[in-house]
């Protein structure tokens, strides 16, 4: 794990204040909006909001100070510490945007504390899961950039008990767990000594009530799975492996819970003819011996139709022609690639009477000797 002042790019005897300079700089440059499908800025905006959270805090500041990632309960020594133990390996990125939000008066679902508990036991937020789709594009799809609608089974607030899961008509009870309280104690210990930790019920979420009779459309559940289309806005240039998180677009929780993300990993469908290699694309052209020798201009397929491509008089096979700019756009930026077409020579299998004579009058010419040179292994 890296240094958090690294991270942020500050002094460690950095003031607070220019510690939240640094990071809305760097949070501003990488965050998701500006950078969709990019998973490399996702990374970068998520460290920073785990460093920010730390260094802003005075108090988390002199325990990562004196004891590194550990006493603030990230890393691999065991989280837990200080009620940081959502933060070990790294916080996903609906924390990272809160945190966000949080420093720079973006309101929303309160503060950090109500994520990470800690101190003030205020309720937790409560997220519906998120979901994750994978969705296969032709390249030319990739060049172009498209919208697409998917279907997705997700779950979808109960309508009939309005994502209570209570039956309606019916009033809850209070929890038996907390005693109504929707909290509950814990001891923990940590490096630095034992501590009472009071905590969200985790069987009534905080709420402190029971449902006494469940709503027979969801079980109880508040939600049911529900088949929806969804656009997506897949931007040109995309790669397999890159994704694209859309906000509150997954499992929508009953009531009070807030809905989960989906995020849409991008595929590559096989091509008939072409090679992908970063922004070029690749594709053989196989032509005949006369076409070599002579020139020609030829037909290539390309992603958005035919074009076409003059060959040289006495092109070798293995030369690359290039066509400019008809690769992939560079994702977010300006540069584009090209395609590449590879030249091999086809020798024909079945020839006329007549190909047969011309090609033997070829052969008794001087430049149809056969050659010798060192392989280059
Ligand atoms: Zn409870
Ligand atoms: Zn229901």
């Amino acid at each position: 794990m890296n240094d958090l002042y690294e991270i942020l790019g500050v002094d460690k005897n950095a003031s607070t204040n220019e510690i939240k300079k640094s990071y809305r700089k760097i949070a501003m440059k990488y965050h998701p909006d500006k950078n969709p499908g990019n998973a490399a800025a996702e990374q970068k905006f998520k460290e920073a909001a785990e460093a920010y959270a730390v260094l802003k805090d005075d108090q988390k500041r002199g325990q990562y100070d004196q004891f590194g990632h550990a006493g603030v309960g990230m890393g691999d020594q065991g989280g837990g510490g200080f009620g940081f133990s959502g933060f070990g390996g790294g916080i996903d990125l609906s924390d990272a945007l809160r945190i966000f939000m949080d420093g720079f008066g973006g309101g929303g679902f309160g503060g950090f504390e109500d994520l990470f508990g800690g101190g003030r036991q205020r309720r937790q937020v409560r997220k519906a899961r998120d979901m994750r789709i994978t969705l296969p594009l032709t390249l030319a799809e990739i060049q172009q950039g498209i919208e697409k609608t998917v279907k997705v089974n997700r779950a979808e607030k109960c309508e009939t008990c309005d994502g209570s899961g209570a039956k309606p008509g019916t009033s809850p009870s209070s929890c038996r767990h907390c005693g109504g309280s929707g909290q509950v104690r814990q001891m923990s210990r940590t490096i630095f000594g034992q501590s009472v930790v009071v905590q969200e019920c985790p069987v009534c979420h905080g709420t402190g009530e029971m449902i006494e009779k469940r709503c027979s459309s969801c079980g109880g559940d508040g939600s049911i799975r529900k088949t929806v289309s969804i656009k997506i806005n897949v931007p040109a240039g995309v790669s397999a492996g890159n994704y694209m998180t859309l906000r509150g677009q997954g499992n929508q929780g009953g009531a009070g819970v807030l809905p989960g993300d989906l995020v849409v990993f991008f595929d590559e469908k096989e091509d008939r003819y072409f090679a992908r290699h970063g922004n070029d694309i690749f594709i053989e052209a196989l032509i005949s011996f006369s076409q070599a020798a002579l020139g020609d201009e030829i037909e290539v397929p390309t992603l958005d139709g035919r074009a076409t491509l003059k060959i040289p008089a006495g092109i070798q096979a293995g030369t690359i022609l290039r066509m400019r700019k008809k690769g992939l756009p560079e994702l977010n930026g300006s540069a584009h690639g090209d395609q590449l077409v590879r030249i091999q020579l086809e020798t024909p299998g079945k020839l006329t009477a007549h190909e047969k004579s011309l090609l033997k009058e070829l052969a008794g010419s001087d430049q149809q000797k056969t050659r010798f040179q060192k392989v280059n292994l």
